[in-house]
């Protein structure tokens, strides 16, 4: 069998069936993989003078044993294990290490060892923790995540065998002109530092290696959908302008300019002969439905049909309602289509879709069926495309006309500034919504603990005294703690109904039926409940602008992203609005995320503060914000090396000759290869 580094990693000697099986437990099955398990930290092992270290600090020392290794036991299996270090000429340091007694078969009288430990500055003594297998120059000891049954030891010398089988057969992915243009070490060398860093340079040199060739694979996968969109037929949208005018005019308020903005942009698009993908951004409350409202307008005066998918039957029957408010009367008229609804009419909205009688349909995830068929589907637009993955997007863009690809628009209540937006979504145009609609005013936002509730309370009586209306949100992290939950919110809802007994305490969970739910829903936006309690099902979308309080429980267990998608759901008029996080943060990051709600209402600067706090990989174990997460390389931290890959892809796209027929196939390889969830 011919060998590559993609090869199970039981070939390598050493590694049994079942050592495989607990590398697989960490999601390492190839030797490749096992090459890209790099460690989470070093241990600083560079041997220290005595006379730079601080007492209490971690050092390692090294010098000769100059006393014989004495072990002392001590009360039930305690022991004491102790000798003599000349760590030089004229200094002895006493190491003592407790409880390992087993140890002493290591050390022999004038041997050279090297030991790990907590300096102790007034006894001159080291606190040892462990001995140092020290090989000559290397400064750092990898760290790994490991598992049960499989230690350190064992994960350094499957990866050391790993190099030594397989070197030769570690490929290089980045076309050699740009490993020049941008003085980047090879592949090999830059694996083999992630591990085993002889300096702090290498480190860096191997750091900018792996980042790149993540960023440059992402970007090319991207921008060379982006080209093949441009070279397929798309549908010309010819709508009606002054038609599409009048239809605005009837719309109760004025447009606001970003609004305006984002319509010319997205009617431009639907118009051109190619195929649309545009990303609308803008902040949570800033009017994106009614832009996509408008342009789904165009595209049925053009003759097509047109569906929005949205991630909620409880936000795809808002929708439908306040579209056939506004634009009942000027003769446009949505449907609705959602999984569980009466056969019958299901029936007959899908006969309807598919004769072509109906135009402009809004639904769930119900859209992306089989058994959904369009006759001449123009325009699809994706609200709050966070909540839909890549596959369920692309199902619905192949209910587009044959030969022909739809105009796509997804929008997004995480908006990132334009600059980053562009390299970060290079396959989308992006626009941008800046601002919320005039008279909103700031929503005051303050933390509270656990111990400080009847504030709460008071605070929450004095809004339902001037008949306002509130929200009041349990998180639920785990689907494990699904039940918890439900029980969770009865005996919130139960407290509350005790606490206010003049309003009605409403609640909201997922085990309630479709249309339980939206029984509640109906009633809560009719005022006929003021309080309700719910899961973060309120989350996406939903738009009662009666309500003025939004009451978060245990806020330290949201991501900032949806801390303020949910504060969202007030300040949607001009009343004056608060936000009270409950909260008891401890740890550092749950604070800051505290601190930056409280100091900012800025979406923006939240989606930024998000991915700082984040950093690489997702704290909440899961991306609530839409915004990619990288494994190695982090888009702000390392923006620069992400334009750099930007600009490489750009540039290879127009001159492929760059790269010989040898490395582009190698690329196209590692392309299909490496799963990207964007
Ligand atoms: P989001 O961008 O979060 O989806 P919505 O589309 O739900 O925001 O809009 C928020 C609220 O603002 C809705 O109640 C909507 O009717 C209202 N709205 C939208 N555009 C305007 C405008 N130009 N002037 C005043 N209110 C507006
Ligand atoms: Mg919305």
């Amino acid at each position: 069998m011919e060998k590559t580094w993609l090869d199970s990693i039981d070939r390598l000697k050493g590694v049994g069936p079942k050592t495989s099986l607990l590398f697989n437990q960490l999601g390492i099955k190839t030797v490749k993989d096992l090459m890209f398990h790099f460690p989470f930290r070093f241990e600083d092992i560079q041997v220290r003078e005595l006379e730079t270290i601080l007492d209490q600090e971690k050092v390692v020392l090294m010098g000769q044993v100059v006393s014989p290794p004495v072990v002392t036991f001590f009360g039930r299996k305690k022991s004491r294990l102790s000798f003599k270090l000349a760590v030089d000429d004229f200094q002895v340091v006493e190491v003592t290490f407790f409880n390992q007694p087993y140890l002493k078969k290591q050390i022999e009288l004038g041997q050279v060892r090297a030991v790990y430990g907590k300096w102790q500055e007034v006894k001159q003594s080291l606190l040892a923790i462990k001995i140092i297998n020290q090989t000559a120059g290397d400064d750092y000891a990898p760290i790994y995540h490991a598992t049960k049954g499989l230690n350190q030891s064992q994960i350094i010398k499957a990866i050391k065998q790993a190099f030594t089988d397989y070197q030769n057969e570690i490929e290089e992915i980045i076309p050699g002109f740009l490993n020049d243009q941008f003085n980047l070490i090879s592949l090999k060398e830059a694996l083999w530092s992630m591990h085993f860093p002889k300096q702090e340079q290498d480190k860096i040199q191997a750091q900018r290696k792996i980042i790149f060739q993540e960023f440059f694979l992402y970007q090319w996968r991207l921008q060379r959908a982006k080209q093949k969109r441009l070279h397929s037929n798309g549908v010309e949208v010819h709508y009606q302008v002054e038609d599409l005018r009048q239809v605005i005019q009837t719309i109760p308020f004025d447009l606001t300019h970003s609004q305006k903005k984002a319509v010319n942009e997205i009617c431009r698009d639907l118009l051109s002969p190619f195929p649309m993908n545009r990303l609308l951004q803008g902040d949570v409350g800033s009017g994106k439905t009614l832009v996509a409202f408008i342009t789904m307008i165009a595209c049925v005066q053009a003759g097509f049909q047109t569906a929005m998918m949205v991630p909620t039957e409880i936000l795809a029957q808002q929708h439908c309602q306040s579209f056939n408010n506004y634009f009942e009367s000027s003769g446009y008229h949505a449907e609705m289509l959602a999984s569980e609804m009466k056969e019958k009419d299901k029936q007959n909205i899908l006969q309807g879709l598919e004769s072509g009688r109906i135009r402009l349909v809004i639904g769930t995830h119900a859209l992306i069926q089989e058994t959904v068929q369009f006759k001449s589907l123009g325009y699809l637009v994706i609200d709050e495309q966070h909540r839909f993955g890549v596959g369920q997007r692309q199902n619905l863009l192949e209910k587009g006309l044959s030969g022909h690809q739809a105009n796509v628009l997804q929008m997004t209540a995480t908006p990132i500034p334009r600059s980053l937006a562009q390299t970060l979504y290079a396959d989308l145009s992006v626009s941008t919504m800046e601002g919320l609609p005039h008279g909103r005013v700031e929503i005051e936002t303050q933390v509270v603990s656990d111990k400080h509730i009847d504030w709460v309370y008071e605070r929450m009586q004095n809004e339902l005294d001037k008949g306002h209306q509130i929200y009041y949100v349990l998180p639920l992290i785990q689907a494990s703690e699904f039940m918890e939950q439900v029980e969770n919110v009865q005996e919130t809802c139960d407290r509350l109904k005790n606490e206010f007994p003049q309003v009605k305490v409403g609640r909201l969970h997922g085990q309630l039926n479709k249309e339980e739910q939206k029984q509640v829903m109906t009633e809560f936006k009719a005022n006929q409940l003021q309080i309700l309690v719910a899961t973060t099902m309120v989350e996406v979308g939903v738009d009662v602008p009666n309500a003025t309080v939004m009451v978060i429980q245990s806020a330290e267990r949201f991501g900032l992203a949806q801390l303020h998608q949910l504060r969202g759901r007030v300040g949607r008029s001009s009343l004056p609005s608060y936000c009270f996080l409950i909260a008891n943060p401890t740890t550092d990051q749950g604070k800051e995320r505290m601190v930056k709600m409280v100091e900012s209402q800025d979406g923006f600067e939240l989606s930024r503060a998000d991915m700082e706090i984040r950093g690489m990989g997702d704290v909440l174990g899961r991306n609530q914000s839409g915004i990619p997460v990288f494994t190695y390389g982090h888009p702000l931290q390392d923006e620069a090396i992400m334009t750099a890959a930007y600009q490489s892809v750009g540039q290879l796209l127009e001159q492929p000759e760059l790269m010989t027929t040898e490395e582009a196939e190698t690329l196209e390889k590692y392309t299909q290869l490496i799963k990207l969830e964007i």
